[in-house]
């Protein structure tokens, strides 16, 4: 058997050629501290990235496993979750947990979903309704938890539809979703309607706010119009908030918050019957990290309420910019009409000459820009973060540059790349 990178040495080496080997397998990684890379890294600024480093530094080796041994990150999570059921209007009863991140948020979900379904209505066969639009994660959930999945479509603002949603409920349904916004285009679900066909069969309604429940309160209190989705909507039984998106802290932290302790006991594992002592456990994971948890609770007590107005006046200002430069170039629109924070770029059927849009992403590509490619339809996605404010003068003009030079040309890899393997 060949391996490219050999075998595991006898004898170990000095810890500065480690550490440049490290640096160097970097140097082909998205440049995300120029700001032209979109969603992957979200850039708070040198103060946010300081005190976030700190806070891992201090976390590093602390195990939340158990928070009887490390009481810190008992309070660490529960303080997390009271800020953010705050933010997003929670009553008194709200609970939740910190996980690893929005996958996992959404993975507990389902499973609360389903143990509810099973406790409260006998469900033995649990049946999840979702738009199309919803994220690929409650695919992977429906998978690993048994539930047959109702993929419905979006309408023509991309929004869910939700008559069809109504259509697709069954007896079994134990879980229907809604997404503030959802990630392909950006447009937030009708939450109420979505939230009051769930609640009239007592199924579950989750609101998928991993990319926009640290935004959407802060566009709110800066006076923009945003559409109801919090738990202020009667019905809506868990909301999840992604902190390492638009929270602004590094990778490894989201929130997963259920309208009462009783609902949120339906996402835990109880297990009393091994060897090793008794086992409860709120997320997937067993042990696990301290340091995401510490550097989302420091970088959110850094920045307060006044930070995160700041960090998004820039994002809508740097999103705003963008969208009506990508609109004014001929051969090129920007689906939907999402007001915030992600832009979708896709070809304009209408234009005399629609612009292949994977040409472009190519063309930017050469300039430094990095954009996922999504479909159907073809389409260059975009989350705007403060990070990109710096940049947008040079984004709008690579972007007229690379449009001129693609012009009626197309590419042959028609391929996506939201996530891959290798
Ligand atoms: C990013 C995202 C997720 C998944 O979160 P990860 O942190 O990447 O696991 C789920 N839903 C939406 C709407 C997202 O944007």
């Amino acid at each position: 058997m060949t391996r490219l990178s050999g075998h595991l040495r006898n004898a170990g080496r000095p810890a500065d050629q480690v550490l440049a080997e490290l640096r160097d397998k970097r140097a082909m990684d998205a440049r995300w501290q120029d700001g032209k890379t979109f969603g992957l890294v979200y850039d708070g600024g040198a103060e946010v990235h300081a005190i976030a480093e700190e806070a891992t530094k201090l976390f590093l080796h602390e195990n939340a496993l158990n928070p009887i041994a490390f009481p810190s990150l008992g309070s660490i999570q529960s303080e997390v979750c009271d800020w953010t059921a705050e933010l997003f209007h929670g009553p008194d009863t709200t609970a939740g947990f910190m996980t690893s991140g929005g996958t996992e948020s959404l993975l507990v979900a389902v499973k609360a979903a389903r143990e509810r379904g099973k406790a409260e209505r006998g469900i033995t066969k649990p049946q999840m309704v979702i738009a199309e639009s919803a994220h690929a994660a409650f695919h992977k959930g429906a998978k690993y938890f048994g539930f047959d999945v109702a993929k419905t479509p979006v309408n023509d603002d991309w929004t869910a539809n939700v008559d069809a949603m109504e259509e697709a409920m069954t007896e079994n349904t134990v879980l229907m979703v809604g997404s503030a916004p959802q990630y392909p285009q950006g447009v937030v679900d009708d939450i109420p309607a979505i939230a009051a066909l769930a609640s009239s069969i007592g199924a579950s309604c989750h609101v998928d706010a991993c990319i926009g429940g640290f935004v959407l309160p802060f566009v709110e209190k800066l006076g923009r119009k945003v559409a109801p989705w919090d738990f202020r909507v009667d019905g809506v039984t868990s909301i999840s908030a992604d902190i390492h998106k638009l929270g602004y802290s590094p990778k490894g932290a989201s929130v997963i918050l259920h309208r009462t302790k009783k609902l949120r006991s339906y996402q835990t594992f109880i297990f009393d019957d091994w060897l090793g002592g008794f086992y409860a456990s709120p997320n997937m994971q067993g042990t696990r990290s301290g340091a995401p948890m510490a550097a989302a609770w420091a970088v959110i007590q850094f920045l307060g309420v006044e930070g995160y107005l700041e960090l998004t006046r820039q994002t809508l200002s740097a999103a705003d910019q963008m969208r009506s430069a990508i609109n004014a170039i001929d051969g090129l629109r920007v689906l939907g009409d999402a007001e915030y924070h992600i832009i979708a770029t896709s070809s304009d059927p209408q234009a005399e000459q629609p612009m292949d849009v994977f040409a472009l992403g190519d063309a930017l590509k050469e300039r430094g820009w990095h954009f996922d490619r999504q479909g159907p339809p073809d389409s260059l996605h975009g989350t705007i973060s403060a990070g990109n404010e710096a940049v947008v003068g040079q984004f709008i003009a690579d972007l007229q540059t690379a449009a001129d030079q693609v012009g009626a040309s197309r590419v042959e890899d028609r391929s996506t790349t939201y996530a891959a393997l290798e």
